[in-house]
């Protein structure tokens, strides 16, 4: 039977960036993924990397956001460096445009709570925005410079972090579904994956919102599919630096010229549908950012499954079973996270500390809730 240090269930951004991080420690690693490897939602999203809350469910989310977001510039460095592929990064900031009857006021309200978790967003009047984003739309009636946040191309970043991390050591297992774990007296000692056991020191749940899906494992990672539809545009007209959000949508530009433009947030299981009713929200929401983009041409549509949890908090770390740990439902935010992930992932799995606090996300809250709601 194979033998491994760590065996890694799921070959998503985050799955990946684990199965890298440990086998730069010389651990042998092997990771599991049911299809090819990178083809769900770290292939299906925007690739932004922004730690402001966009609801109050993810204010909590904000320290391990920036702490990734400071991870970013040296991840990628080293990624691009063992797998001699670029990955799109952008650290230009983001316009969040208010287009609102009360935007003046919202805009203070955003800006006294990012200033309060730490962001430094700066406020703009609108004819500033559109000196930065000329392509901007006019009915923006406020706009907020948030200059530290970043984007990437998921998609290269993916496809580059499983390359590297294969050439670090890590063997990739492509088209091999993990159906089970293998438990003994409390503990895991590896799965059952395409039929075969694997036996492994400890095992990594990082199979995205397919996660609660596993024999055994909703009680620790209830996660649940959120869909989002994309698309991309392509203008000879519109040139953007930065990424453009407002609160209904965004753009997100990348490196090759293509507009890539999001999203809807729809709770319809597994179902990846792409819908007249979605494009036309997305749409409306570009075109009011930037209303040049009305003879744009369309150029892909596609939908991806967010990983979302009961309380839309990632589930990161030690279940009750000794050497089974998680790190999925990053939700909305994965690809930001995925460079702390990994790294909180490797100082528990080596030094059993972590260098952030990490108890918020515990695998081990949604059992208390459980319990609770059977006293
Ligand atoms: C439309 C959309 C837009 C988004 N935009 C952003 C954004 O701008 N910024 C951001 O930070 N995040 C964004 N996200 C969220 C981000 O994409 C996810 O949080 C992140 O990709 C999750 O990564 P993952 O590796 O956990 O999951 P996934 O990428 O879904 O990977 C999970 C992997 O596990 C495999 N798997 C499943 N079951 C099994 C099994 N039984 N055995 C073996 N393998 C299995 C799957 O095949 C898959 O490859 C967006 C998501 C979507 C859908």
């Amino acid at each position: 039977m194979a033998n491994y240090d760590a065996a890694i269930v799921g070959g998503g951004l985050i799955g990946g960036a684990i199965a890298l991080e440990l086998a730069r420690q010389k651990l042998r690693v092997v990771l599991f993924d049911r299809q090819q490897p990178g083809q769900e939602a770290s292939w299906a999203a925007a690739g932004m990397l922004a730690p402001a809350p966009d609801t109050p469910d993810s204010i909590p989310l904000v320290p391990l956001g920036r702490a990734s977001l400071e991870l970013y510039p040296e991840f990628v460095a080293m990624v691009e460096e063992v797998s001699s592929r670029q990955v799109g990064y952008r650290p230009e900031g983001t316009i969040e445009a208010l287009f609102g009857r009360n935007a003046e006021r919202e805009l203070s309200t955003l800006i006294a709570l990012h200033h309060g978790l730490g962001l430094p967003s700066e406020p703009l009047r609108v004819e500033e925005a559109r000196q930065l984003e000329p392509a901007l739309g006019r009915e923006a009636r406020a706009a907020a410079l948030l200059p530290y946040e970043a984007s990437v191309d998921n998609r290269a970043l993916t496809a580059a972090t499983l390359e590297a991390a294969a050439h670090e050591g890590a063997k990739i297992r492509a088209g091999t579904a993990v159906t089970s774990l293998v438990l003994q007296a409390g503990r895991c000692t590896g799965v059952v994956a395409g039929g075969e056991n694997f036996s492994a020191g400890h095992v990594v749940l990082a199979a995205g919102c397919y996660s609660g899906e596993i024999e055994g494992m909703r009680i620790y990672a209830p996660t649940r599919p959120a869909r989002g539809q994309m698309l991309a545009l392509r203008s000879s007209k519109v040139q953007l630096t930065r990424v453009l959000r407002s609160e209904r949508g965004y753009i997100v530009p990348r490196n090759d010229g293509r507009l890539v433009v999001g999203s809807t947030l729809e709770y319809v299981g597994f179902e990846k549908r792409i819908t007249p009713g979605g494009l036309q929200r997305i749409l409306t929401a570009a075109l009011e950012l930037v209303p040049e983009l009305a003879d744009a041409e369309i150029v892909e549509t596609w939908s991806g499954l967010r990983p979302d949890t009961p309380d839309h908090l990632p589930v990161l770390g030690p279940t009750e079973v000794e050497e089974l740990v998680m790190a999925t439902g990053h939700h909305r935010n994965g690809i930001l996270l995925a460079p702390v992930t990994a790294k909180l992932i490797r100082e528990w799995l080596t030094e059993e500390r972590t260098s952030l606090a990490w108890d918020t996300f515990s695998p081990l809250r949604f059992l208390a809730a459980q319990r609770k709601t059977a006293n």
